[in-house]
């Protein structure tokens, strides 16, 4: 006999094919009472039925194909932020190597006195 899946409403594994009248099957789970809506004629086609689940199939196929698309976005995230991150860092460097050596940082510390003398001038 094949397995069953775990109850689609609760997830638990306590689930079994009932019986009714000697002829009619129906997968049927313990803890929750979710008993698959039709019954079938033999146990082998109720845990058929009760494994089919096209819907659930489906979405699950769409959320692999979301987690994949969400990985690559966060591969290529961590990707960005590493350049904008290590471009970021090199300009702070560099003010940090040039402070007290009486040099002026080519970037960020020219644009800033340039900024501070004009408004001296005001
Ligand atoms: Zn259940």
């Amino acid at each position: 006999m094949s397995k069953l899946k775990p109850c689609e409403k609760c997830g638990s594994s306590n689930v079994s094919v009932g019986v009714f009248s000697d002829a009619l099957y129906r997968g049927l789970c313990q803890d929750c009472g979710h008993g698959y809506e039709n019954w079938e004629y033999s146990g082998e086609e109720a845990i058929k039925a009760w494994n089919t689940r096209p819907i659930e199939d489906e979405l699950r196929k769409q959320l692999a194909e979301k987690d994949a698309e969400i990985a690559k976005f966060r591969a290529e995230n961590e990707k960005l932020r590493s350049m904008l991150f290590g471009y970021v860092n090199n300009e702070c460097n560099r003010i940090e190597n040039n402070r007290g050596r009486g040099r002026d940082c080519a970037c960020q510390k020219k644009s800033l006195k340039k900024t501070a003398s004009a408004e001296e001038r005001q």
